[in-house]
């Protein structure tokens, strides 16, 4: 249980590290030389660059909204309220900042990936210029009205001295903070991840928007996070297969590199999964596969699955002969034959009588299943590289699907 609560919150290691060496260098930032100071003046905006830059080129629109949103709470923070001595719970610039930039960013982290110059994008970014509108607009008129509400005691613990933060502003941030953290915590995504981490390195920069230093740091902490976030999410995406989840034809060929003298490697491929696709559609098969590959991470024995193209898995059992890797494939593949897969209806129907016909048989729902042929072969004296073992694997493959498919064969 331990372990497994470990390894989920192992996607914020980056986003914390970050913030635990900003919340380090706070003390260094006095001895600064001058012109290191003018340049840390400027990081924010040069990471904000970079980020939105890496975001356009992979096509990353939730990190680019959270990455304009805080290049430009830096940039109304640094000409707007810095400069007017006032306090500033009592501006209404920033009071809808702080309200606006939580809420947004957990909306952020429960969109899906859109892009950033498609429709669907460019809808989100009219709403955020509407939101930031009603409240500029609304505190215009109401703002010392709606002061009592704004910076009312909750009675939370004073633990941001200064507190810049007024108590139902950092209601609203820890809220969306456990919002972004939960979903990167389910949905184990680094995006979600350094939207969290970003988040806090925000509520910490708008809470000492009046402390130069202490607010460039943070807020350059913020927009580093969401860029290296986007840098890691597309270097783990070559890496990964979008469909099943497995780690992809890639993956393996760096995992082969490092292997030692002493491995076990399987080639698996599905039966007949050309005619499943024309009985069922593609669909169906793309569910199967997924399926299949669900059942292949449970694989005992240390063996780490991979999708190596199609319908085609490999098995690799480092430090494992053939011979015990067997019953652990064996295990596999009995546990892709029994699996059932429901769907709606084994064949869409072609007219809507058809349809209904099928639907009053009680047809309307079954289930499906497919079986899978493996080759096996060790790394050995006449098979001394991973392209031998591979391509022995491949042979021990073809001949399980000659002796009758659904079968595990030794090389
Ligand atoms: P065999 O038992 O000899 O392996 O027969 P097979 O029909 O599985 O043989 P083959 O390897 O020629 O066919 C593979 C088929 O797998 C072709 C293609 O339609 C299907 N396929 C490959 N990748 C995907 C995918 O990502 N999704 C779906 N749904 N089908 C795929
Ligand atoms: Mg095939
Ligand atoms: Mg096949």
């Amino acid at each position: 249980m331990f372990w497994v609560v470990a390894n989920k919150l192992k996607i914020f290691s980056v986003p914390v590290v970050l913030l635990f060496a900003a919340g380090f260098s706070v003390q260094y930032l006095s001895r600064m030389s001058q012109d290191g100071y003018k340049l840390f003046l400027i990081a924010p905006y040069l990471v904000s660059v970079l980020g939105i830059f890496l975001s356009i080129h992979f096509h990353r629109g939730r990190p680019f909204i959270a990455i304009l949103l805080l290049g430009t709470f830096c940039w109304i923070s640094r000409t707007y309220l810095s400069e007017q001595q006032i306090e500033f719970t009592l501006n209404k610039l920033y009071q809808a900042i702080i309200l606006l930039i939580p809420f947004n960013m957990a909306l952020v982290a429960a969109m899906k990936e859109r892009g950033v110059f498609t429709a669907a994008a460019r809808v989100r970014y009219s709403f955020l210029a509407v939101q930031f509108f009603i409240a500029f607009w609304f505190f215009k008129y109401n703002f010392i009205f709606s002061l009592p509400v704004l910076a009312a005691n909750l009675g939370l613990p004073d633990m941001l001295a200064p507190n810049l933060l007024t108590q139902p502003s950092l209601l609203i941030g820890l809220f969306s903070l456990i919002v972004i953290g939960l979903f990167a915590i389910f949905r184990q995504t680094l995006i979600d991840a350094s939207l969290f981490g970003a988040l806090i390195a925000f509520l910490i920069a708008a809470n000492r928007t009046n402390s130069p230093h202490i607010f460039t740091l943070f807020t350059t902490t913020g927009v580093s996070i969401l860029t290296l976030g986007v840098i890691r999410d597309s270097y783990n995406m070559a890496f990964k297969d979008e469909l099943t989840g497995l780690p992809s034809r890639r993956s393996l060929n760096e995992s082969l590199n490092g292997l030692g003298s002493r491995y076990a490697l399987a080639m698996l491929d599905v039966d007949h999964f050309k005619k499943f696709n024309d009985s069922y559609g593609h669909d169906v098969g793309d569910q199967v596969l997924k399926a299949v590959a669900h059942l292949m991470m449970g694989v005992g024995g240390g063996g780490k699955p991979f999708r190596y193209g199609g319908e085609e898995f490999t098995i690799l059992f480092p430090g494992k002969s053939s011979k015990e890797a067997i019953p652990e494939l064996e295990k596999v593949r009995k546990a892709i034959a029994e699996y059932k897969l429901s769907i709606r209806s084994p064949e869409r129907p072609k007219d809507k009588n058809n349809g209904a016909k099928q639907r009053n048989n009680g047809t309307k729902s079954s289930t499906v299943s497919v079986t899978i042929s493996i080759g096996v072969a060790e790394r050995g004296e006449a098979l001394p590289t991973s392209q031998y073992v591979l391509k022995a694997a491949d042979k021990a493959l073809y001949k399980a699907k000659n002796l009758g498919r659904n079968q595990v064969c030794l090389s």
